[in-house]
This record gives structure tokens, sequence and C-alpha cells, in this order.
């Protein structure tokens, strides 16, 4: 009975590490609340970073209190705080908003020699993808020519609603600078659960500051994009205000 019991188990735990070894290469974007919930002021969650390198390498969010911008690129967690400055994240801390993956690319594609502003890089990028209704992880790396970012600082309880929290944002402008630009794009009938746009934050390769993407005007770079069919959600952990 005992040896069963031991033959079961050792069945299990095989099992059990083919499936987590599978998952990772599933096309699955694994999302921490939602943004209808995030902007209300939910600024704390229950998921670590433990839990979300477990889903993914490559994503974008926050940490709890709202406390700076976080960016995910090659299996590595950073924090941009609002002063600019980048941190590694403890697998102790915890996110109260985050989406990541396991980026493969799917395509492959290139800027032209010019893109001027972020309104004309999402219009560029609408024409390039045919995959509209999918989620796209979308990652641009080089030398961009000009870039506005944006970090937030750490906020206290009561916490305020994220369009009060963002008129205390502090804004960062860099030019001629080597890194990577790391975000998603939400198909328009997610609006609410995400933002149905795109949405960046970047890193300097030096991974010295960064921030959440405002405006760029990038020369020509390439873009990589893994396409997402599937997205697995962790619920807000509190009431949200619902208008019928
Ligand atoms: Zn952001």
């Amino acid at each position: 009975m005992k040896r069963t019991f031991g033959i079961l188990f050792t069945l299990f735990v095989v099992l059990a590490a083919l499936y987590v070894r599978a998952d990772s290469t599933a096309p699955v974007v694994f999302q921490v609340s939602s943004l209808a919930a995030f902007k209300q002021g939910e600024y704390d969650g229950g998921t670590t970073f433990a839990e979300l390198k477990s889903h993914g390498d490559f994503g974008i969010g926050t940490v709890n209190g709202l406390d700076g911008e976080m960016i995910a690129l090659n299996g590595q967690f950073f924090q941009i705080k609002s002063d600019g400055t980048v941190h590694a994240i403890a697998d102790s801390e915890k996110t109260p908003y985050a989406m990541v993956t396991f980026f493969k690319v799917d395509r492959d594609l290139r800027l032209p020699p010019q893109t001027r502003g972020f309104a004309q890089l999402q219009e560029t990028l609408d024409r390039l993808i045919r995959e509209v209704n999918s989620i796209l992880a979308v990652k641009i790396s080089g030398e961009f020519a000009y870039l506005k970012v944006r970090s937030v600082p750490r906020q206290q309880k009561p916490y305020a609603s994220l369009e009060e929290v963002l008129k205390n944002q502090t804004v960062f402008e860099l030019r001629n600078i080597r890194g990577s630009m790391v975000g998603f794009r939400f198909p328009s009938y997610m609006d609410g659960v995400n933002a149905p746009a795109y949405h960046f934050h970047f890193i300097t390769e030096d991974r010295k500051t960064g921030g959440h993407v405002l405006d760029c005007t990038i020369e020509g770079l390439p873009v990589e994009i893994a396409v997402k069919s599937r997205l697995e959600l962790i619920l807000p952990s509190v009431l949200i205000n619902v208008t019928p």
C-alpha cells in the first residue's frame, strides 16, 4: 500500500513538473487586478513578486502602495521610483496591478525611419499588426532619439484615485538613450479589465533610469511581438464601485 502511494506520489510530482514546464510556453498573460479597480485607488494587492515571476519574465505594473513603475525584462524585475532611480524588487514584495508573460517572439517588425509622438507610435504599430483581437506583448529595443517618461511617488492611506495621484507624477526627458520599451496592447473589447491601447514602460540599457512612457521619438527601431490568446486574471480583493 505504502509502495503504491509512493509510486502515485512520484507520478503526481512528475506530472506537476511537466505541467508547469508546459505552462511556461503557453500563450498566457497573467494579470493582477483590473485597471478599473486600480484606477479607483486599490493600491495594495496580495500577489508576491515570487508568484509573478512564476508566470512571466516580461511585463509591467507597479509595487504595493503605488510605489513607482515596475518593469520586467529577461526575468529581472525592477522598480523605478519617483526620483527616477532603479531598484531590484525582492520576491517578498507585492503588487496591486501588474501583467506579465513569458516573452517568445512571434513577429518581427521594424518601425519607419521616424515615428514622432506616442499617438503616431500607436497608429504605426496598429497598421503593422494583424492580431487586433489578441493581447500583444511588445518589445522595442535600441537607441531612442527621445523619450518622456514618468513615475509616481509612494502613496499613503487613504489612497487617492489614480487620476489624483498622476497630478503629482514626476516627468523625465531622455535623449539618444539606449534601452528597452516593454509593453502590451489590449484589444478594445477588454476596456476596464485593462487599457484598450498600448502601455509601455522603459528602462535604460545600464538599468539606471526609466519609467512609464508618455511620449517618444523613435528612428527605425526593430519591434518584437508576442501574440497571446489567453488571460489569467487575479480578481481585485475588494469590492469596487460598479455603475449599473
Ligand atoms: Zn504604466
